[in-house]
């Protein structure tokens, strides 16, 4: 068993650093302060190969392995933290379902433009009587010719205030069997966005409403019984999120430490007194614990997708520590943490969303203790 890197993770990730030191350092604070997609940084990175790492080359990507777009995320996330998003968009999210599921005309009709940084693809699983339980999802497609049309609402979709494509689930009959996925042009006829709103995070999101929508049968990514296959390639999008929560937890670690450092009260450094020493031994402590596991995970799953059990407790244990070490590295910078001069409080109100986005931390306990138990627990009444 060996815990470090390979020479060539390690090139990989001096090539990424010195790309964001060049690029991304400087505008770091103000692009986390602006609600908009960072296009600038889409483009750049689509030119430098930060996007589709893990699609296969004949599709545009790179052909590497999940655990390169992870040392990715994280590289770019130590230098300007809301640009690991344009990672995640990239690489992690539906785009990468996309790219396992879809046939070539998906593929010539959406990837070009995705894999340039000019557009992105959101996944519309939540609807407003669906979040948790996913699977009571109402958006129906409903045969009409040699297509569907789509009827249904999306709520909290990243990215919906200017996708250009939505991998939608819907439901083609009763019952978790009926559900599928289609991929709607947010350009489509019957489209509709609702009223803008924004998460704690800053980041824009509008209700996506779906009013008979035509879609031609070659726009279904996964028909009747698709359900099973999507989450499989959801696994990904979660190792993106743990993937972010980690690399902000550190960030915010490595911002507190500095400041330790630095900062003296009482005459002394901050540093140097024994209980800000405690907590920066257990934030070390919980940010080396998340990385063994979300590294596991994404080893694991080589060129593949990551494992349902390992995706589930890296993602838990990431959001966690994610969250409890930008909080507590606020803490050590005093007002200075607080305050939008510094990144850190930024930090803490994106780990925040991890822990309930793409699977709470309550959900993926609930799948982990299937594992520990070896059995499904209906989370239903009655
Ligand atoms: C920042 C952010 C980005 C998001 N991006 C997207 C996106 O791109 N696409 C998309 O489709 N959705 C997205 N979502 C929605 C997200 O997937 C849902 O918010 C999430 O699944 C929880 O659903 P809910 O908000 O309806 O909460 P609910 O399901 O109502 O749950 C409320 C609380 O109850 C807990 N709970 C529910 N059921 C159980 C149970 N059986 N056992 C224990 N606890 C339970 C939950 O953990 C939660 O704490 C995003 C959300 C956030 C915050």
């Amino acid at each position: 068993m060996d815990f470090s890197l390979s020479a060539e993770q390690q090139q990989f990730r001096d090539a990424v650093l010195a790309f964001s030191r060049k690029h991304l350092a400087s505008g770091a604070r103000d692009r986390a302060h602006q609600p908009e997609y960072p296009w600038d940084v889409a483009k750049l990175m689509a030119k430098q190969g930060l996007l589709g790492i893990t699609l296969p080359e004949a599709d545009g990507g790179q052909g590497g392995k999940l655990m390169d777009a992870v040392i990715a995320i994280e590289t770019v996330a130590s230098v300007c933290p809301r640009s690991a998003d344009v990672v995640q968009a990239g690489n992690f999210g539906p785009i990468r379902v996309l790219g396992e599921y879809g046939s070539s005309l998906h593929k010539s009709k959406f990837l070009k433009r995705l894999l340039s940084g000019e557009a992105v693809i959101s996944v519309g699983m939540t609807e407003p009587d669906a979040g948790s339980a996913v699977t009571d999802l109402k958006t129906t497609a409903t045969p009409d010719g040699d297509g569907y049309r789509i009827n249904g609402s999306k709520i909290f979709t990243t990215h919906s205030a200017y996708a250009e494509v939505i991998l939608t689930y819907v439901r083609f009959g009763p019952g978790i069997g009926g559900i599928g996925s289609v991929l709607i042009e947010t350009k489509a006829q019957g489209v509709r966005r609702g009223k803008p709103s924004a998460f704690m995070s800053g980041e824009e999101w509008a209700e996506l409403h779906f009013d008979d929508v035509r879609v031609p049968k070659e726009m279904v990514l996964l028909g009747e019984g698709g359900f099973k296959k999507q989450i499989a390639g959801f696994n990904v999008e979660r190792i993106g999120n743990a993937s972010r929560s980690l690399a902000l937890g550190r960030y915010a670690f490595e911002r507190a430490r500095a400041w330790a450092l630095e900062r003296k009260q009482f005459g002394r450094l901050l540093a140097e007194f024994q209980g800000l020493q405690w907590k920066f031994a257990d934030m070390k402590i919980q940010l080396d614990a998340a990385q063994l596991l979300l590294y596991r995970a994404a080893t694991n799953a080589d060129r593949g997708f990551p494992s349902a059990e390992e995706t589930a407790i890296a993602k838990a244990y990431c959001n966690q520590a994610g969250f409890d070490v930008s909080s507590e590295a606020l803490q050590v910078m005093g007002g200075m943490g607080y305050s939008q001069e510094e990144l850190v409080e930024y930090c803490l109100r994106r780990c925040r969303g991890w822990m309930i986005a793409g699977g709470s931390i309550e959900i993926l306990k609930n799948r982990i203790a299937e594992g520990i138990f070896g059995r499904s627990f209906s989370q239903r009444g009655g």
